[in-house]
């Protein structure tokens, strides 16, 4: 699946990692608010080479209607990976993996957006994997939040996300691609900061008592990074470059 040579060390005798980094730092993350002219809100993001884009659209009517629910909103969300966007092509039809992912992140992000201000609507997230390189799941639900706050959808707050992991038996930030592949855990982690509310946390993988501790404490760090690069998206956007 596109890895770098199979002799690959993943971590090296001064800790630095098979991409370069410390096992501390993120990779380079960059977000933009809106950029989608036909969406309510929208963002993209770049998160390592992971390139997401996501349009809002409500809240609006539901159809078929009797999905609607008259005492709150309700959130849809469509997680959907390019064909193009791994090296293998992927088969365009929806996986069972677009699925669970798609299901993942709406229940990630509905602690956080105030849907009973919005009763018998929806508010529906596209999201779209242009480039995976390994934490999608984390990159799509950091740019779904800034999407929304983007469409003025009431929230009580974003939901930042960033994995850590267990590569070389030590515990890191952001498990990026190969790290997920031949590493030893991935955990998968959404949270709210302001509010310090864990919304999203998966396990892939074995960890003792304290690994796993360790593991929350470190991935909380890495939200609370990303948390500062989606507000300083939506202040670009609202207070300064303003180029759209
Ligand atoms: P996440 O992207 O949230 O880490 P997974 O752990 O399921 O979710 O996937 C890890 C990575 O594997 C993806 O980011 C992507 O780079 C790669 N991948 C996922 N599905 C496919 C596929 N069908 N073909 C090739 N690579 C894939």
């Amino acid at each position: 699946m596109g890895g770098r040579d199979a002799t690959m060390v993943l971590l090296d005798e001064n800790g630095i990692r098979c991409d370069g980094r410390k096992v501390d730092e993120p990779r380079r993350i960059m977000i933009k608010a809106g950029g989608l002219k036909n969406a309510d809100g929208s963002a993209y993001i770049e998160f390592g080479d992971n390139k997401i884009l996501v349009g809002v659209f409500g809240p609006r009517d539901v159809h078929p209607k009797h999905m609607s629910n008259t005492d709150t909103g309700i959130l849809r969300v469509r997680y959907h990976m390019e064909p193009f966007s791994v090296g293998e092509r992927k088969n365009p039809a929806p996986s069972r993996r677009e699925i669970e992912i798609s299901k993942v992140i709406k229940e990630a992000l509905e602690p956080a957006v105030m849907l009973e201000k919005f009763p018998r609507t929806a508010v529906d997230v596209f999201i779209e994997v242009l480039q995976a390189d390994g934490g999608t799941r984390c990159a799509a639900l950091s740019a779904a939040s800034v999407a929304l706050a983007d469409a003025g959808i009431p929230m009580r707050d974003m939901v930042a996300a960033c994995a850590s992991g267990k590569v070389a038996d030590t515990i890191v930030l952001d498990v990026n691609n190969e790290e997920d592949q031949a590493g030893q855990a991935d955990m998968p982690i959404g949270y709210m900061p302001s509010l310090e509310k864990i919304t999203l946390l998966q396990l892939d993988g074995v960890l003792t008592p304290e690994e796993y501790k360790k593991c929350v404490d470190v991935g909380v760090q890495g939200c609370k990074i990303v948390y500062d690069i989606q507000k300083k998206a939506l202040k670009d956007k609202y207070f300064g470059k303003g180029d759209d």
